[in-house]
Parts: C-alpha cells; sequence; structure tokens
C-alpha cells in the first residue's frame, strides 16, 4: 500500500518556521518512502478562519517548494461526515449535550485538586450527566446552547486497551508502541456549540476518509493522540501511524504563536530569506530526520 502523508493547518494566522519545519519534515519521510502527498485546510473554527490566511498558505507552502494533491479538502465543506460519526456515537449512546458555560465550569473545578487534562483545561464536571432524561430534552428542545461530550469511561471500557506506533517521540521520550491515556482528557468535546464537530472528531474522520497511513505532526498533539486512537476505535477506523516532532522554539524556548509576527513566514521572506534559509534555520539540512 502507498503511504499517504498529509499536513494539516489552521487558517486562522500565518504559517511560521514551527509550521514550516512540520510541513518539511512531513513531505521529506513522505519523499523517502514514495508516498502521497495530501494538505488539508482545518478551518471549522468559523470565527478566526480567514481566506486571506488560507491563501498565505498555499503560498508559503508553494514558496518552500512543497507540492500537493489536488482539490485540498476542507474541513467546512464536509459537516456531513462528521454528523454520520456523532450519529453513530450517539446510537451507541456514548455523547450527552453538555450545557454549562465556562464561567459554570470554572466555577464547579475551582478546587486546587481539580484533575486538568493535558492542555491544562479542567476535566468536565459530571454535572450534566447526572440530569434527567426529560430536563435534557426540554433544554435541547428550547434551544439552550450546548455542545456534545463523550461518556469518556463508558467509551474507553467499550474501546479495550489502545496503543498506537509512534514513530517519533512523546514529549517523554515516547515511542514505539505507545499505550494510550485517553481518561486523562475525561468527557471530550465531540461537537462544539455551533458546529456539528470538533478538533478531535473531524481530525479523525478526515484522516480515515483521506486514508491518511502517516501522521506527522508537533509533540504538542502527542497527547491528543490518544483521544484520537479511542474516537478510531468507536468508530471503526483504523489507525495511522503518527509520527510526533520536536517543537519549535523562540529565543526563550516558548513554543511558537501565530502572534510571533517575526518568525511567519511571510516576514522571514520579505526580509530576505530563502526556502534553504528557513531550512537551516529549523535545523533540516539536505538529509532531512524529523525527530
Ligand atoms: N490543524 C492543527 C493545527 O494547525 C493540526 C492538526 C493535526 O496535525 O492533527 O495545529
Amino acid at each position: 500500500m502507498q503511504p499517504i502523508f498529509r499536513f494539516a493547518p489552521s487558517p486562522n494566522g500565518e504559517l511560521h518556521l514551527g509550521h514550516a519545519f512540520s510541513a518539511l519534515a512531513s513531505y521529506a519521510l513522505c519523499r523517502q518512502m514514495g508516498g502521497r502527498f495530501l494538505l488539508r485546510i482545518e478551518d471549522i473554527d468559523i470565527g478566526r478562519t480567514r481566506p486571506e490566511f488560507e491563501a498565505a498558505i498555499f503560498r508559503d507552502l508553494a514558496w518552500l517548494g512543497l507540492t500537493w494533491e489536488e482539490p485540498v479538502r476542507r474541513q467546512s465543506e464536509n459537516m456531513t461526515a462528521y454528523r454520520a460519526a456523532l450519529d453513530r456515537l450517539a446510537g451507541e449512546r456514548l455523547i450527552y449535550p453538555a450545557f454549562m458555560t465556562r464561567g459554570e465550569i470554572a466555577a464547579a473545578t475551582s478546587t486546587p485538586d481539580w484533575p486538568r487534562d493535558p492542555d491544562g483545561a479542567p476535566v468536565y464536571p459530571p454535572h450534566d450527566r447526572l440530569l434527567s432524561t426529560e430536563d435534557v430534552s426540554r433544554r435541547v428542545a428550547a434551544g439552550e446552547p450546548h455542545t456534545l461530550r463523550l461518556i469518556s469511561d463508558d467509551a474507553i471500557a467499550q474501546a479495550g486497551i489502545l496503543s498506537w506506533h509512534e514513530e517519533g517521540r512523546g514529549p517523554e521520550g515516547e515511542s514505539g508502541t505507545v499505550t494510550g491515556h485517553p481518561e486523562a482528557w475525561g468527557d471530550f468535546v465531540v461537537a462544539r456549540k455551533d458546529i456539528p464537530t470538533s478538533y478531535h472528531l473531524a481530525v479523525v474522520v478526515d484522516d480515515a476518509d483521506q486514508s491518511i497511513t502517516h501522521v506527522v505532526r508537533g509533540q504538542d498533539l502527542f497527547h491528543a493522540t490518544s483521544a484520537h486512537v479511542l474516537l478510531q476505535r468507536l468508530l471503526g477506523l483504523p489507525t495511522p501511524v503518527y509520527h510526533h516532532h520536536r517543537l519549535i522554539t523562540d529565543a526563550v524556548g516558548r513554543k511558537l504563536s501565530k502572534s510571533d509576527r517575526d518568525t511567519s513566514l511571510r516576514a522571514l521572506r520579505e526580509n530576505g530569506a530563502t526556502p534553504a534559509d528557513v531550512r537551516a534555520m529549523v535545523g533540516l539540512q539536505q538529509d532531512v530526520r524529523a525527530d
């Protein structure tokens, strides 16, 4: 089977050196394996997505020398597939409407020992799982805003032990066969208030729809992989090989963000940097290793 790789940026800011490293590393591994390379625009965050950022993604990646297959998939055009995945989870009674506002969550989880997920957010309180069926139906019918969350303990019990093959490294050096810990995320969101999906659900559905065999991405998403493998099991989808790579940091060791203007690829290009300079800046020479 021919390997299939992807780069999946979100058009909510300009690409920076961290994205360049991720895209170039994925592309190089893909080439080494004689694979196909796809680009996916992760634009479910309607409030933050801008067409000019999408145009900039194409321009920056082409400037770096990447080519990808057309047509490019946009998550915003794929809501039917996400809805179908949600229906399947609902059919198995593995999701529930969650009504708590940010403020209510903060108040309910303010004790110092309240568990936090790998991103540092408080694990969702059990409150909404204890509501009566009538109460839930009435609030949904009344149009009360709600997310959909996974009933994580039931889901994990159903899925059994989860693992994936890690070809890169996790933050603690995890590599080879890695055992997932989806319980760390608690009842995570599978559909946001405004859209019938979440990052975790969309990425899993799309990787499967696009037959992705190798996911190359930053170590900041290593722990998310536990949630992804859980959803893959529940939805009967294959688990790709994962390759989590080191993160490109700024001078004081912080992860780059889209608001760091000076490391944006556009700023670097306008200041005279070449694609070869970008490769050197992220420590990728001709002979590429991504970890
Ligand atoms: N869209 C995500 C981001 O820009 C990447 C998702 C992934 O590679 O799984 O951070």
